[in-house]
């Protein structure tokens, strides 16, 4: 009866919403690990209960067990308009599409500024990937390819390849694999910005399709991105395969074209 009680305690404890202004966001969740703060104490309280769980199924298609300790915030407005106000006040520039931010180090903790909307557990889980690559990997944003950035969150946040590879199979048009590889910025083209996520999904796809194992697909993260070495090179070190741009291009457009996600 007494450890019952106390057990209950403690989950009161733990688990609670109550009112503390953050940004304006009037209600928060937390669980002694995950902050929520939201315009109200309903969706403070739904995210709140599922926030952990999103976390777990981001970690483990990464393919890693969860070793940190790190606490995250995650800030979900009501609206649209209320998220890009937030954003023009800490000065991020917010490029249209934007829906869910991951901010690394808001006021020093790894923060998911959102709105919410439909799509939210997805995009809950993108930023995520986005906050856990840098840590997996133990680099600064700025170090990780924007492809690489993208695509990675794009694979861990989507069901699957296949929808993508079909669409991409009858585009008209397609951003070459070396300016793919090479671009720093969002294309402000729509549709070229919608091609360069998709892309890059396929891309990371392909490339852990290509891996004998996850080993394989992370060691080529290392040489990449901590390492910094070019495509080609961490390619070669990680998969034991000289390869030519070019070549590399004509194999990945066949895989997209075979549309069901899988490499041979
Ligand atoms: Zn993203």
């Amino acid at each position: 009866m007494k450890l019952s009680l106390i057990l209950i305690f403690s989950i009161l404890l733990n688990f609670k919403v109550f009112s503390q202004t953050q940004d304006n966001l009037k209600a928060r969740f937390y669980d002694g690990r995950f902050l929520v703060y939201a315009s109200n104490y309903k969706i403070a309280e739904e995210v709140g209960y599922k926030i952990r769980e999103i976390y777990n199924k981001t970690i483990k298609k990464l393919g890693y067990v969860d070793a940190y300790k790190t606490q995250y915030q995650i800030f979900i407005w009501q609206n649209k308009d209320e998220l890009l106000k937030f954003l023009e006040k800490i000065k991020l520039k917010n490029p249209e599409q934007i829906s869910a931010v991951a901010l690394y180090d808001y006021k020093e903790i790894p923060t998911i500024a959102c709105y919410y909307n439909e799509r939210l557990i997805e995009e809950l889980q993108h930023e995520f990937t986005h906050l856990l690559i840098v840590q997996i990997l133990d680099v600064s944003p700025k170090e990780i390819p924007l492809w690489l950035n993208e695509g990675l969150a794009m694979y861990i946040s989507k069901d699957s390849v296949i929808n993508t590879n079909n669409f991409l199979k009858n585009s008209p048009s397609f951003i070459e694999l070396s300016k793919l590889l090479d671009l720093d910025d969002y294309p402000k083209d729509k549709k070229e910005r919608d091609l360069f996520y998709l892309e890059s999904h396929s891309l990371v796809n392909f490339l852990i399709d290509k891996a004998k194992n996850r080993e394989v697909f992370m060691s080529f993260l290392r040489w990449y991105v901590k390492k910094g070495y070019p495509f080609k090179k961490a390619y070669l070190y990680s998969y034991n395969i000289e390869i030519n741009l070019e070549k590399f291009q004509e194999e990945w457009r066949s895989y997209i074209k075979k549309g069901d996600g899988y490499g041979d």
